[in-house]
């Protein structure tokens, strides 16, 4: 099925905004089996938003419009793509009465152009706006289908993630099954330089990588007509993963790592107090957002700069970060003490800012320290430490190997 991309908005052609909407929606075409050919943005003129709307429904099955759903004079997708199709927008009663609450509820005062976003043809499949007041909605005629989403990224996101994929998979006659794997302790790089034979030879599942700060998702895609056959697609090739990147795959299911270690901790039941400078409280404010930790987590406290009264080794030492795990342990008497040190950063002119900080980790028998060199900004480094810090306690609780890479 050929799938097109009409992005309507003269600030797309200015370059004043950058087309996000519709690498959001290309992207998840192909994997649903709709081959995108056309991807066409035009401004908020009449005769040329007419004209793209015809050339797109006579070359393509399936049209996704973005922008121009507005209630101000210059949004005409909704008419212009109706009236190409030979249907009309009346006011649809149902819509008519949401619309009303919500300027209600808003404390706003209604005025006609608003009642355009209220109309639809009769015939029209309405999307919800989860985030904002203009719906989308799918108009179908003669074998093909027309999307309308509105343009603001915040309200397209979802609303193509939850009401046009699961409509895109019933035309398209296909059944998507996914599968999260976070992986952290190895850089995108080389990640996908690993596992490039895997990647290049799989088509079912799809292997897709994604970079996040300090770690790497990769999802797993299968296409099959059930929710278990796509288990047993994706089975052999999660598994060659994992044989390939060990104890660095902390989730297979999307789980985020500060409910992986509140796991962890429940299953070594151990409890923990952190101490940490570097990374600003953020180890604390990410494991306290898991419902239970309260019943493992002990104490937090941030320790800004160097605190002599705890070690007077040099605070960007490794002996300084054990001294404050050991510390962490003993101030409220549990089993580990984790602690982040403090960050020293350096300005490279002509190029990025590099930091370097100790973690480390302690129980009553052992410990354990670890050096980060990493480079970004002072929060891209803030967030690094964190998820380091939080990996080194993963591990430790779960009997790994306590080697995080270094990124
Ligand atoms: P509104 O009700 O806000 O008028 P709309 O559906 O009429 O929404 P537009 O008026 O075309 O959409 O765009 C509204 C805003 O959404 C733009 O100013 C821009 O910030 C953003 N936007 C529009 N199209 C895109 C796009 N393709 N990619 C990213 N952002 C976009
Ligand atoms: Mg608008």
């Amino acid at each position: 099925m050929i799938a097109e991309i009409v992005s309507v908005g003269t600030e797309l052609l200015m370059g004043q905004i950058v087309n996000t909407d519709a690498q959001h929606i290309a992207k998840s075409l192909a994997p649903l089996g709709y081959i995108c050919y056309y991807q066409v943005t035009v401004g908020d003129n009449a005769q040329r938003l007419t004209d793209a709307v015809r050339t797109a429904l006579s070359r393509s099955d399936l049209v996704i419009f973005t922008g121009g759903l507005g209630p101000t004079d210059d949004d005409l997708t909704k008419e212009t793509v109706a009236e190409a199709l030979g249907l009309s927008c009346v006011p649809i009663p149902e819509q008519v009465e949401i619309l009303k609450k919500q300027f209600r509820n808003a404390g706003w005062s209604m005025t006609p152009n608003n009642l355009k976003q209220a109309s639809f043809p009769e015939s029209a499949i309405i999307l919800k706006n989860d985030h904002g007041t203009a719906p989308g909605c799918i108009m179908e005629a003669d074998g093909k289908a027309a999307i309308l989403l509105p343009g603001p990224p915040n309200e397209l996101f979802p609303m193509f993630d939850h009401y046009v994929l699961p409509y895109l998979e019933k035309r398209g006659n296909c059944h998507l099954h996914s599968r999260l794997l976070k992986i952290t302790g190895v850089g995108e790089s080389r990640l996908a330089y690993e596992i490039r034979d895997l990647i290049a030879s799989q088509t079912n599942p799809t292997i897709a990588p994604y970079a996040k700060t300090g770690e790497v998702e990769l999802r797993l895609t299968a296409k099959c007509a059930t929710d278990e056959e796509g288990e047993k697609l994706i089975a052999p090739v999660m598994q060659a993963i994992l044989d390939h990147f060990g104890a660095s795959v902390y989730s297979v299911d999307g789980e985020t790592l500060e409910s992986v270690c509140v796991k962890a901790l429940e299953t070594c039941s151990k409890t923990l107090s952190v101490f940490e400078s570097g990374s600003g409280g953020l180890v604390c404010a990410a494991l306290t957002s898991v419902p239970g930790h309260e019943r493992f987590l002990k104490e937090g406290r941030v320790v800004c700069g160097h605190d002599a009264q705890i070690s007077s080794a040099d605070p960007y030492s490794q002996e300084y970060a054990l001294a404050l795990a050991r510390a962490a342990k003993e101030a409220s008497g549990t089993d580990l003490g984790l602690s982040v040190g403090p960050v020293r950063t350096m300005e490279n002119p002509g190029s990025r800012m590099t930091g370097t900080a100790y973690i480390a980790i302690a129980d009553g028998d052992s410990e354990k320290a670890v050096v980060l060199n990493m480079m970004g900004s002072p929060d891209r480094l803030r967030r690094i430490c964190t998820l380091k810090a939080m990996d080194l306690l993963r591990r430790k609780c779960l009997n790994q190997p306590l080697d995080i890479d270094i990124i």
